[in-house]
């Protein structure tokens, strides 16, 4: 087997038994990047001998001791671009570690290389990238998904090992679908986002993309935990995820939502995810039918809030502060001005435009509050559906990977590729997307696991037991 397809722990053991040294390491997977990101494009920016010289020092003792990790452009390493795929933070270095990055060095890890993906984390195909399209390592002429992109397609095309993404909408659980890799997000509050880039603050976490489900508890149990910078951080502790692994399902109760099978379900990907709850019954699960009446509201409320929010947050990229500043100014206005017209691409003015129009007066309880409204009625309706069941069982996208190109003239279709996911972001609560087969033209299908706020230890067990049970993870990819 090539080193570029062995899982975290397959690594490690070999760095352990001295049969492999960091270095090597970097080595091979810099040179599979080489071979295959003038295809994939899924890096931004990657200095493989500033990565070597990481692996040279690393203590590999540690949980990810000379372990190479690809982190999504919008979180800061101190040293490196972070342009969050905008022509506005263009040039931009980051002065200061994320907190999440100052967690993956403490666990030895060696970071390597900055992913793609839509412009401040706003699309679902990374085609809103400044710096050009990621392409799917499954299928060329298809999108990875997004916003997070590269980092799935990074993972999926075996020239990362894991990587770090941000989920706002479904960025995490979407691509990772489509990439046919394991793309967690956990609970609103379970990880610092000091030094990721703000979207919609409400809504936004960073989680992990991985080949299987062992691995992304093992980094779960590395990046969560409070952190007094970041005061939506919640202090509660962080159990040992790894340990909830393979007890099985037998004795809970998983839930299927009926409005998650709806007109317009690809019918292999509603085939798949039928077949996966079925294993789940020769597993032992109780299947129960629940409802989630107002999912049909979930996009709505979604880009009500995510664009408000975003005005708000965006607003710092003003020429004064960041990156990139228009050249020969009038004066400041027209500095402002055209610093934001020539740096933001058309999706990030669209939302800007959007979210400053219902936070404006007369509008505002029209639409902001009202969705705020709806918001709490779709955290009711997982709360009640909680009651009945341990997680909940859903397709993680409506369909495959689209063709390049085939939705960017229409914005509604693409919001409609995270219908599945933006729910989960709307309640706080935490989902996962696994390996759930493939099409008959061999394009990955995902399954979505959700669980209730803080019940990342089931819903990880229940999706480690039906990737026990399958092949579909250790597919390796065309490319
Ligand atoms: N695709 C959704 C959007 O465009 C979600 C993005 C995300 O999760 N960052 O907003």
């Amino acid at each position: 087997m090539e080193l570029t397809s062995l899982t975290i722990p397959e690594l490690r053991q070999k760095l352990q038994s001295g049969e492999l040294r960091s270095r090597e390491i970097i080595d091979q997977l810099a040179a599979r990047v080489e071979a295959v990101d003038p295809k994939l494009k899924a890096y931004l920016h990657l200095d493989a001998d500033k990565a070597r010289a990481a692996a040279d020092t690393a203590n590999t003792a540690l949980p990810l001791g000379g372990v190479p990790i690809a982190i999504k452009d919008v979180i800061n390493v101190e040293g490196d671009p972070c342009t969050c795929a905008s022509k506005i933070l263009q040039g931009y270095t980051a002065p200061y570690d994320a907190t999440v990055i100052t967690k993956l060095r403490e666990a030895g890890a060696v970071l390597f290389g900055r992913t793609n993906m839509d412009e401040f984390a706003m699309g679902s195909s990374t085609e809103n990238s400044s710096w050009g399209i990621t392409r799917n390592p499954w299928d060329l002429d298809r999108i990875p998904g997004g916003s997070s992109g590269g980092s799935a397609a990074a993972v999926g095309g075996h020239e990362a090992f894991a990587a770090l993404g941000t989920d706002t909408g479904g960025s995490i659980r979407q691509p990772a679908a489509l990439c046919s890799c394991v793309g967690l997000k956990p609970t609103y509050g379970r990880i610092s986002r000091y030094g990721m880039v703000a979207f919609a603050s409400s809504l936004d976490q960073i989680g992990t993309f991985t080949k299987t489900t062992e691995e992304a508890a093992l980094l779960l149990e590395i990046i969560s935990g409070h952190d007094p910078r970041d005061n939506t951080s919640i202090d509660r502790p962080v159990p040992k995820y790894t340990a909830s692994l393979g007890q099985g399902v037998k004795g809970l109760k998983l839930g299927v939502p009926k409005e998650y099978f709806i007109e317009g379900i690809d019918s292999e990907v509603e085939k798949a995810v039928r077949a996966a709850i079925e294993e789940y019954k020769r597993q032992g699960a109780e299947i129960v039918e629940v409802s989630l009446p107002h999912t049909q509201y979930a996009v709505a409320v979604y880009y009500i809030i995510a664009t408000a929010e975003c005005s708000a947050n965006l607003a710092r990229f003003d020429g004064v502060r960041y990156g990139k500043r228009a050249q020969n100014p009038k004066d400041i206005l027209d500095m402002y001005g055209r610093t934001r017209a020539e740096g933001f691409g058309a999706e990030v003015k669209r939302r800007i435009i959007l979210g400053t129009y219902v936070l404006s007066s007369g509008y505002y309880d029209a639409y902001y509050n009202r969705a705020q409204k709806v918001r709490h009625m779709i955290a009711e309706d997982f709360r009640l559906a909680f009651e009945k069941c341990d997680a909940l069982l859903t397709p993680t996208s409506p369909t495959p990977a689209f063709k390049i190109g085939e939705r960017t003239q229409d914005p509604l279709q693409m919001y409609l590729a995270d219908i599945f996911t933006i729910a989960v972001n709307l309640a706080g609560i935490c989902g996962v997307s696994i390996p759930c087969g493939f099409t008959s033209n061999k394009l990955p299908i995902g399954l979505q696991i959700i669980g209730p706020k803080w019940g990342e230890e089931t819903m990880l067990r229940v999706a480690h037991t039906y990737e026990q049970a399958t092949p579909w993870h250790k597919e390796k990819p065309p490319i």
